[in-house]
């Protein structure tokens, strides 16, 4: 992608981590220009390094000790993928390639900025300075940079920028669909949206937990989602957190938050298909659809947290084990919710009468199957449920949507009967400067910025915007959310404008 002068847009979205070389003479606003767009730490600078290791930014007799340094460093952050801009001239070729070859070893993406400022403007900015570069050696930067510039295009760069580019980086997923936001707007996709509440460790304590609670569940049914999950696990998991952080018992928490929203639908993400006897659980989501007014989804998985079930005494059998129980589940379920009493004969489950009064409200229950697993879980979505639940990005999405076709073909069901669901976390800011502060704020110490952003999906509204259009074009009908920042109803008021763009 080149961006000439009168084709630069107001903003260009970088994929982070990304590598970035500037190019330009002395005084051409490098320096500047990269102070304007990036942390300190990420610029690595020879006029800098030529001061650690020699008399001042202008020994020049430090350049090679300076451009050593300068080297290892560039090499050690793209290992590590930390965005890194390179500020130097940037006027000799081979050393360019190298930046270019070190990216791609990295897998970043490689940006380059040309500063094209006229030498009459540099000589004059050059003159104000503390020591100023002799006008021989302006003079001949300029005619290098006039006869390189026109090549730099050919030096593999992914993006070839100007002085006048202003420049963002966002996580290379986000940035990917930037321009699906766009897009969204001319020729809008639909896509529904639910809310996931993973933790409660609200700042007051359990004793918030009414007040967060309904506050949150108002919130949500308000700006437009459709559904609200909690997990189903005892205590807190290590995603989110310490065992030992405040979990509410899921069930308990969406029969309060029946009571206190109209609309929204409810259910775990997922039930652990060994958390409880499953007539057991059954008969809870009966309940909360009779409490509810017929709002009840029942979201079934194998499990996976061992540790948690252990630490209780809770059997937790091998997986094998468990895929049974859950397609025995999936069988018996439906047939528990239907009228009479029967006896069901699964291969691991017997229930001699399985009779539920009253019965769910709803005619059908919506069955969602949980879990990333492409061959087993996702066949078992195909065969017996309503919805199947992703944990990824586009690319991922494509692929297990492929797999659950094929799947869906094998059972003899269209891959229409069942909705694909996606879960993510999901940060969002009203725009690049909130979003920053948000997460500086929220990030952990062992993650730079950068690495927690591309964690949390972290994005202004029409990032998000570009990125769920991307997801929803990968096949995603209902895409889940969940807010790190969810204490109270902000990031739920912030996502309003993302759930709005997709017409609901
Ligand atoms: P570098 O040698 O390419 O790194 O150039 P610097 O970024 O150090 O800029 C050289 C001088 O030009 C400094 O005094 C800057 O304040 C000034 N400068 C940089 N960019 C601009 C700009 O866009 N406009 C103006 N007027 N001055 C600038
Ligand atoms: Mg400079």
């Amino acid at each position: 992608m080149v961006y000439g002068d009168d084709a630069t847009p107001a903003e260009v979205v970088l994929p982070a981590p990304c590598l970035v070389v500037l190019v330009g003479m002395s005084g051409s606003g490098k320096s500047t220009w990269a102070a304007a767009h990036f942390e300190p730490e990420q610029i690595v600078s020879s006029d800098m390094l030529r001061a650690v290791v020699g008399a001042g930014e202008d020994d020049i007799t430090a350049s090679d000790d300076a451009f050593m340094l300068l080297e290892q460093i560039v090499e050690r952050r793209t290992k590590r993928r930390l965005t890194t801009v390179v500020d130097t001239l940037g006027l000799d070729p081979l050393r360019r390639q190298a930046w270019v070859g070190r990216a791609r070893q990295y897998a970043m993406p490689c940006v380059c900025v040309a500063f094209s400022t006229p030498l009459a403007e540099c000589r004059v900015r050059n003159r104000e300075r503390h020591k100023s570069v002799p006008q021989r050696v302006l003079a001949g930067q300029a005619r290098q940079f006039r006869e390189q510039c026109v090549g730099l295009a050919d030096d593999g760069f992914d993006f070839v920028l100007t002085e006048a580019s202003r420049v963002r980086t966002v996580p290379a997923h986000v940035a990917h669909a930037s321009s699906e936001s766009v897009r969204q707007r001319v020729e809008p996709v639909g896509l529904r949206f639910g809310l996931q509440v993973p933790t409660f460790d609200w700042p007051g304590g359990p004793a918030e937990a009414r007040a967060r609670l309904s506050e949150i569940g108002r919130a949500a049914e308000d700006a437009g989602f459709e559904s609200i999950w909690v997990m189903d696990h005892y205590r807190q998991i290590p995603m989110f957190g310490p065992a030992w952080h405040d979990m509410l018992e899921g069930y308990t928490t969406l029969a309060f938050l029946a009571a206190h929203t109209e609309r929204v639908r409810l259910g775990t993400l997922v039930a652990g298909i060994t958390h409880r006897p499953v007539a057991h659980l059954g008969k809870i989501i009966a309940t909360l659809d009779a409490v509810s007014g017929g709002r009840a989804n029942c979201g079934l998985g194998v499990g996976w947290f061992a540790a948690e079930s252990e630490a209780l005494g809770i059997p937790f059998p091998p997986l094998a084990d468990r895929y049974t129980l859950l397609e025995d589940a999936l069988q018996f379920l439906p047939l528990y919710w239907g009228k009479g009493a029967p006896s069901f004969e699964g291969r691991v489950l017997r229930v001699p009468e399985a009779m539920c009064y009253p019965r769910p409200l709803q005619d059908h229950v919506p069955i969602l199957v949980g879990g990333n697993g492409e061959r087993r879980t996702l066949r078992l979505a195909a065969r017996y449920a309503d919805a199947c639940n992703i944990i990824g990005e586009a690319d991922v999405v494509a692929r297990k949507v492929g797999a659950l076709r094929s799947h869906c073909e094998g059972a003899g069901r269209a891959p229409s009967s069942v909705e694909v669901t996606q879960l993510s976390t999901t940060l969002v800011g009203k725009d690049a400067r909130e979003l920053a502060a948000s997460v500086e704020r929220l990030r952990p110490r062992r993650s730079s910025a950068e690495q927690y952003a591309a964690r949390v999906n972290a994005g202004t509204v029409d990032d998000q915007v570009g990125r769920f259009r991307a997801l929803a074009q990968a096949g995603v009908q209902a895409a889940i959310v969940s807010f790190p920042d969810l204490v109270d109803a902000d990031p739920i008021q912030r996502f309003r404008d993302v759930i709005n763009a997709f017409g609901h």
